[in-house]
């Protein structure tokens, strides 16, 4: 093999067009699936929307399937199921309640584990999900220090 001698700025040249370490990290991306109205969802990563419904699917296949292989004639595999990219979700291995919310998504309150949605006053405070009456003080000040104030004005 020959050895080629390259001058500096060749060598600099090579090093930046060189892959970055971040770059080729390659996360795989998050969803959430299930179907629309029911507490059915999940997180599942998967490389692709189709993927995500069918590792949904065959966790909820009613008959012993195939990894990833669904039957195809269940409950679990005829549902309405919709994919959902959840982009904040990458590289995070279990979402809290407080990145279900975070994500648009209903989920049970962390405090009453009543079902509480964004939409409904439900709160992400850290890795909680917080619903309207299960909030306090403290947490306003989190989520919302107008609001915090507010409330000790009144009190
Ligand atoms: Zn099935
Ligand atoms: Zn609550």
């Amino acid at each position: 093999m020959k050895v080629i001698d390259r001058t500096e700025s060749e060598k600099l040249f090579a090093d930046l067009n060189k892959p970055s370490l971040v770059a080729r990290t390659v996360v795989t991306p998050a969803w959430a699936v299930g179907t629309p109205g029911e507490f059915n969802w999940q997180h599942i990563i998967a490389k692709t929307a189709d993927e995500a419904e069918r590792i949904f699917r065959a966790e909820w296949c009613d008959f012993e399937c195939e990894e990833d292989t669904p039957c195809g004639e269940c409950q679990g595999c005829t549902l309405e199921v919709v994919p959902e990219r959840k982009p904040m979700w990458d590289g995070l291995p279990n979402p809290t309640s407080g990145d279900w919310l975070r994500a648009g998504c209903g989920t049970y309150c962390s405090r009453c584990s009543y079902e509480t949605f964004p939409e409904e006053c439900g709160h992400a405070v850290g890795n909680e999900a917080v619903c309207e009456e299960c909030m306090t003080l403290a947490d306003w000040d989190i989520v919302d220090p107008e609001r915090a104030a507010e409330i000790r004005a009144d009190t």
